[in-house]
């Protein structure tokens, strides 16, 4: 009975674990070393490229681009425009901003492709996650019932690639619909 009961906990925490497998990511992971600057920085610099460079929204001290190795469909990154590491260096407008931006990158999302929830946080640190690890950003990441099990069977690279620019385009229809942040 004892055992059982062991079992069927280990069995029901290993169900609990909801973490995404994202296998397209390595790409990202395997060129960190090689890129050149800092893509937020780059993608900030260069409007003329916000279609390319998955751009969604500029506000006056933030800007909005959708992740090209996401964790799941419709990973945004919300950043500050200014290239500073860490939440010490940012102002309280700039808080305040990303903060509201968190707000309606959730609203965006829910309106162009209705997740069921919601991861958004901050890794700090390569150790802790950060690919970016120069350039403050907090992931809006949308999640779906069951969206660890889907994506581990059918996640790749290419397909993911192409949704982003359908996703790009939903997520920019939604946004002029409903008076959200605009480029
Ligand atoms: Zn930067």
């Amino acid at each position: 009975m004892l055992l059982c009961l062991v079992l069927l906990t280990t069995e029901v925490s290993l169900l609990e674990r909801n973490n995404l497998w994202a296998p397209w990511r390595i790409n990202y992971i395997q060129g960190l070393d090689k890129t050149t600057g800092c893509f937020i920085c780059n993608n900030r610099d260069d409007p003329k490229k916000d279609d390319e460079n998955l751009v969604l929204w500029r506000t006056d001290k933030s800007i909005v681009v959708l992740n090209r190795y996401p964790y799941n469909n419709g990973h945004l990154l919300i950043a500050p425009l200014r290239h500073i590491p860490d939440l010490d260096q940012a102002g309280d407008d700039e808080l305040l901003e990303m903060t509201k931006l968190v707000r309606e990158s959730q609203k965006a999302l829910s309106l162009a492709i209705h997740p069921h929830g919601f991861n958004v946080g901050m890794n700090f640190g390569r150790c802790a996650g950060a690919g970016l690890p120069g350039h403050l950003h907090i992931h809006v990441v949308p999640r779906w019932n069951g969206d660890t099990n889907f994506m581990s069977v059918c996640g790749n690279a290419d397909v993911i690639s192409q949704s982003l620019i359908e996703l790009l385009a939903l997520l920019r229809q939604a946004s002029k619909d409903h008076a959200l942040p605009a480029l």
